[in-house]
């Protein structure tokens, strides 16, 4: 039993090379992965069918950003329930917010409906600062990869090169898959739908789909009886056909709109891990477009 306990501990040392990071959104892991390769081990705190806004934050997760050396989040408050009081009970001075441990990913991207005064709520409670979605229009997980590209190579200089490597190579994959689904897609340009919540937008702004109405009051809020009422009869009246809700939503509420309407309700994965089979960023859209293609057809 000794021997076997010696041999793991000695068996943890050989893998000390490698960064440990910890991503609030298996999104942003699958990103991390491929940028860091074989130099990093990561793992993600929110699974794919959880809404991101509002997971409860379990002391299993604080014990995970307990020892990395890197925490990767989205940013724009998406977190803001969550994860503060997950990097204060973590006590792992590397990933305090302004460290380089701690890596902010909305950095540089060009953002959708940002306030434009305090007064402005319009995004509701949830979207503060802008719509924190941006991770749907996957031109913008090149500036993430980027991002973090940039950062381990700040973090582990030693090996930079095999970061920007990686970069390079992710960045040439995505691409072409960014013209393979713009082609299939091309239909789906002018498309007019509707909505749960307003995670939709960069997906909706890079494919060219008009989002008509939504039916949550305001992002994070309900529908009102009053708001309901208005969403069917604007769903009814523009015959839209096509009503988009992400798997973390109350899919009931859904529903129940749905039946009062002759949508094709749509339920989406909004995330990786979002359904079983979307394991990577790449089968995440491969996945989207598909649903979207046959639900025009
Ligand atoms: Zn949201």
């Amino acid at each position: 039993m000794k021997k076997i306990f010696i041999s793991l501990f000695l068996a943890s040392f050989l893998f000390a090379g490698k960064l440990e990071i910890v991503a609030t959104l298996p999104d942003l892991a699958d990103i991390a992965k491929s940028v860091g390769g074989e130099k990093v081990s990561v793992s993600s705190i929110c699974k794919g069918y959880q809404d991101p806004h509002y997971l409860q934050a379990k002391p299993s997760y604080s014990r995970k950003m307990r020892n990395v050396d890197l925490l990767i989040f989205n940013g724009l408050e998406l977190e803001i329930g969550w994860l503060a009081p997950l990097i204060n009970s973590a006590r792992n001075p590397k990933i305090k917010p302004g460290k380089f441990g701690s890596l902010d990913c909305s950095e540089g991207i060009p953002l959708l409906e940002v306030p434009h005064n305090e007064l402005d709520r319009s995004g509701g409670d949830v979207h503060p600062l802008g719509n924190p979605h941006y991770l749907l229009d996957p031109q913008n997980a090149l500036i993430v990869a980027q991002t973090i590209a940039t950062r381990l190579s700040q973090i582990d200089a030693e090996n930079s090169e095999i970061y920007q490597k990686n970069f390079d190579e992710f960045r040439r994959s995505l691409e072409l898959k960014i013209v393979e689904w713009e082609k299939q897609s091309e239909q789906l340009k002018g498309l007019q739908i509707v909505a749960y919540h307003k995670n939709w937008e960069y997906l909706a702004d890079w494919l060219g789909l008009e989002i008509v109405g939504y039916l949550e009051n305001r992002p994070g809020i309900p529908p009102s009886p009053k708001h309901l009422k208005s969403f069917v009869e604007i769903v009814n009246e523009q015959e839209i056909r096509v009503f988009l809700a992400a798997t973390f939503v109350d899919v009931n509420q859904a529903k129940k709109a749905a039946e009062r309407t002759e949508t094709n309700l749509l339920i989406l994965p909004a995330l990786v891990g979002g359904v079983q089979h979307v394991d990577s960023y790449f089968e995440l859209f491969d996945f989207l477009i598909q649903k979207l293609m046959e639900s025009a057809q």
